[in-house]
């Protein structure tokens, strides 16, 4: 759907909106969750970790969003997690110099490119200030996006807001590697947030200061890169992989990925080809799905291979998550600055884990399901906007609506909302307005089922079950209810 849609939608449902908006003066990127948004994205998580985290046997932790300087001069982050920046020298607006001039070119610039290349560029490109046209820029620097603090009353203990959610599953693995199941492969994941002084937010929950991050640190013995016991389930899968620099999207079989070479290994394959079938399972079709490879100028300074996962959308393709193979870089560093050994001892040798990222975005994941499920549509004279949300991620399974309020319909209608909660829905209630417009407002947000409560339930026991999809309505038995949702919601029976 078109950007402003999905904004107008945002802003007039509270879906998301600015963080402190009634000061003019707050900061940007910064956004604030409604209860809608908030569902929406809460069922982004639980389904992340049903599909990937629970049913790949991996673990879940949640760790301190504040770390001292130490974990991040041993991650590298200190001195390489920069983006360039370049000032305008008339207007004296800032921006990413990577970015201003990729808008001008509308091709890739890696942001790893030295600040004199990316100053020649802007010249040879003739790129001007998005702000005020001017062409007159400074030289390009490097910024540091991590947010800083100081803890303690004195102030002496030098500490970030975490960049990425991932460090304290590195800090953690020892303790968890031996506390808990003490061999590998052992897939580690944490939702939560990260924070990056970024330049440039933009695009809503697109680049924002403040987002939400699920990530999956794999860890395993490198020498058994292509021992994957569950391979044969993927093996003649097809993944949308996009080469380096080959512009285009390839259908490749897993087992074709691993044995030529083009991913790592089997490992990598694997795990690539659960991330495909995820985002599917959300409803983002094949065709709008492409893992790209980054070339070295392209990649995070801690990885040896980066496959990007990127969704089409109005805006282009947005990346949702990187697979990034880090190796042993995180460990290592960490064991060198902590002095302490994070090698383990396993098939006769002792050795540090290598690691396979999967880092994906909460809050670009939810913008992408947005922008996709938004369908508008003309009915005779009547035009409707919803969402088809599949409902494992749409806010509440079913909306419960009393027709009107008196006769004993609101309290009935109430005990079909409580019943259903105690089934283990999420369910939506709502009292006000004609029948017409909740089934609008309730469409408009995505919620798949409506069922109302009027006289003929007070006489038969039945209410009437409405499809947001189709606008079909059918009467069901109130003690079928439940079963008939619990199908709906598991594909087991269509509408
Ligand atoms: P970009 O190149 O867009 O700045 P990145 O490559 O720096 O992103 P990663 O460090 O790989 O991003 O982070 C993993 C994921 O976290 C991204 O794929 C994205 O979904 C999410 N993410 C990163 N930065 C932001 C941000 N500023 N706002 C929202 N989501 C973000």
């Amino acid at each position: 759907m078109p950007k402003e849609e999905v904004n107008n939608l945002a802003l007039r449902r509270a879906l998301f909106f600015p963080s402190a908006e009634i000061y003019a003066n707050a900061p940007s990127g910064f956004w604030e969750f409604g209860p809608i948004g908030h569902a929406i994205r809460r069922r982004i998580i639980e389904a992340w970790r049903k599909e990937l985290v629970e049913k790949e046997g991996m673990i879940e932790i949640s760790g301190a969003q504040i770390l001292p300087e130490d974990v991040f001069k041993a991650s590298g982050h200190l001195e390489n997690f920069n983006d360039p920046i370049v000032q305008c020298k008339k207007c004296h607006s800032l921006a990413r110099a990577d970015k201003l001039i990729a808008d001008k070119i509308d091709d890739i610039v890696p942001e790893s490119l030295a600040t004199n290349e990316l100053d020649a560029m802007i010249k040879d490109h003739q790129v001007s200030c998005p702000k005020c046209k001017g062409k007159d820029f400074d030289k390009v620097k490097k910024f540091n996006m991590m947010m800083g603090l100081a803890i303690g009353a004195t102030g002496d203990q030098p500490a970030y807001l975490r960049p990425e959610t991932c460090q304290s599953i590195f800090l953690d693995f020892k303790r968890l590697y031996k506390n808990w199941r003490g061999d590998l492969p052992l897939g580690i994941a944490q939702a939560g947030k990260s924070f990056r002084n970024e330049i440039a937010p933009r695009n809503t929950l697109l680049r924002q200061r403040e987002f939400g991050q699920m990530e999956i640190e794999l860890f395993f013995d490198p020498e058994r890169i292509d021992e994957v016991p569950a391979f044969d389930s993927v093996s003649d899968y097809e993944l949308n992989l996009m080469l380096v620099n080959s512009g285009k999207v390839q259908k490749i079989s897993c087992k074709d990925a691993a044995s030529k070479k083009i991913v790592s290994g089997k490992f990598i394959a694997y795990y690539i080809a659960c991330v495909q079938q995820f985002y599917n399972k959300l409803g983002v079709p094949l065709e709008k799905m492409r893992f790209r490879g980054l070339d070295k100028d392209e990649k995070a300074f801690y990885a040896k291979e980066t496959w990007d996962f990127e969704i089409e959308t109005d805006l282009g393709w947005i990346e949702l998550m990187a697979c990034n193979y880090r190796t042993d870089h995180d460990l290592k560093g960490h064991a060198e600055q902590s002095k302490q050994d994070l090698s383990v001892n396993e098939n006769g040798r002792k050795f540090i884990p290598h690691v396979f990222e999967l880092s994906a975005g909460i809050d670009r994941t939810l913008y992408t399901l947005l922008d996709l499920s938004f369908r508008k549509e003309k009915r005779g004279k009547e035009e409707r906007n919803y969402l088809k949300l599949p409902p494992r991620v749409a806010p509440f399974l079913c909306a419960v609506f009393p027709l009107v309020k008196k006769d004993g319909l609101l309290e009935k209608a109430k005990e079909i909302y409580k019943s259903l909660i105690d089934y283990g829905f999420d369910v939506f209630f709502d009292e006000k307005g004609s029948i017409g417009k909740r089934y609008a407002r309730v469409d408009e947000v995505g919620i798949p089922f409506a069922v109302t409560v009027d006289y003929d339930t007070m006489e038969d026991g039945t209410v009437t079950l409405r499809s947001r999809d189709s606008m079909e309505q059918k009467r069901v038995k109130v003690e079928e209810l439940s079963g008939l949702l619990w199908d709906l919601k598991s594909a087991q029976k269509s509408f």
